[in-house]
């Protein structure tokens, strides 16, 4: 086949290159081998990132002989919704679907103000084994690709019936940690070719690889970076945070600084509030002078327990307090809304759920 072959990181499929993963240039040469006009690659891109058509069939301006061709020689990513779960309290909807291997991701839908937010996983399971995440526990399966990054935005759009404007990849996984791809998946979401998302609206979050945070400045996008921060100093971060063994926060903040000042863009700190642990006014102080200098906006999130692990939340009045000594030190800050706390809106947990084979109430759900 082109010149396509090859340049998916190692998930890329065994039975045929992943077709939902190239490019619209990538498609046009890979189509342009089997004698295919440039125009044909351009209707096919649109069905699979625009139309968000489920497979080859559903092509019905391409003939028959091309899409069997195609099906043949390509993997078509879908996922299958196989739960989903709706919050009573503010209409937040978590899916679970299945990928072509069997594994299991989880992405959340959230209605705001400005616009439909997805919150997708960039993996399937986390090697990050930060203490209170969910996602971790059972380590790393594998990387997304980039198609199962778009999928996840695919699906909903499909299910929920409405345009998605805000992407933020906080489910679970480091999205870092599988870097060419979430590039990949960033680029083609962005594409004036697909569904055209503003990179202003797309938010990434990572606990901290400062070579990776870097080389993301380097990208020329101008995408907002999230930091987990959640502890002011580095003996604080490394009981909650394997990679804080690795990088100091004073790396990190340089790293952020950098990123700051290559692509002009603000990071955000997102800091879970455990009570007892890190929510002292003394760790309002210190967080309000790491975050001063770079002009970041703080996202405080009140720690969401899991049952695994004996972190408890702060108390609302402590939250508050913690809130406003950041505010008395000119920091802009939110307290993250708890958005779907009725239904395992931790990150992993709906997942985790259906592995342990526990009593889900959950409905399934099947897509027409
Ligand atoms: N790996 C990335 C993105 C995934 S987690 C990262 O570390 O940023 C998204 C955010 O939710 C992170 O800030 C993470 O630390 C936080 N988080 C994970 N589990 C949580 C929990 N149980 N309660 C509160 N925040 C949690």
């Amino acid at each position: 086949m082109g010149s396509g072959q090859g340049i998916l990181q190692k998930e890329t499929a065994d039975n045929g290159e992943d077709i939902k993963s190239l490019s619209l240039s990538e498609l046009a040469e890979e189509l342009a081998a089997c004698g295919e006009k440039s125009f044909r690659a351009k209707q096919m891109y649109e069905w699979m990132h625009v139309k968000l058509a489920r497979d080859f069939a559903e092509m019905t301006n391409l003939s028959k002989e091309l899409r069997g061709q195609c099906s043949r020689r390509y993997r078509y990513t879908t996922l299958e919704a196989l739960r989903v779960q709706e919050s009573a309290i503010d209409g937040t909807k978590k899916f679970l679907f299945k990928l072509y291997d069997g594994n299991l991701v989880e992405s959340v839908w959230m209605r705001y103000k400005h616009g439909n937010s997805v919150c997708i996983s960039s993996q399937v399971g986390c090697r990050m084994g930060c203490r209170f995440c969910a996602s971790t526990l059972d380590g790393l399966e594998r990387n997304l690709l980039p198609s199962e990054m778009l999928d996840q935005i695919y699906s909903i759009t499909r299910l929920i019936g409405e345009r998605v404007s805000h992407v933020v990849v906080m489910g679970t996984g480091e999205p870092l940690d599988n870097y060419e791809n979430l590039l990949r998946f960033i680029r083609m979401l962005t594409d004036e070719n697909g569904l055209h998302i503003s990179q202003r609206n797309i938010t990434v979050s990572t606990c901290g690889i400062v070579p990776r945070m870097r080389m993301l400045a380097g990208e020329g996008l101008q995408i907002t970076l999230a930091l987990s921060l959640h502890a002011v100093t580095d003996e604080k971060r490394r009981e909650l945070m394997p990679i804080a063994n690795r990088y100091s926060i004073g790396e990190l903040m340089e790293a952020c600084r950098y990123y700051f000042e290559k692509t002009g863009r603000r990071i955000t700190f997102e800091y879970s509030l455990v009570g007892g642990v890190n929510d002292t006014d003394e760790d309002a102080v210190r967080l309000a002078a790491l975050a001063a200098p770079l002009g970041c906006h703080v996202n405080l999130i009140p720690v969401n327990p899991i049952k695994e692990r004996d972190f408890v939340q702060s108390e609302t009045a402590r939250i508050m307090a913690f809130k406003n000594k950041l505010e008395k030190k000119q920091i802009n800050v939110t307290i993250r809304r708890e958005m779907g706390r009725d239904i395992d809106g931790a990150c992993g947990q709906l997942r985790r759920k259906e592995l342990t084979q526990e009593e889900a109430a959950v409905s399934p759900i099947r897509e027409e």
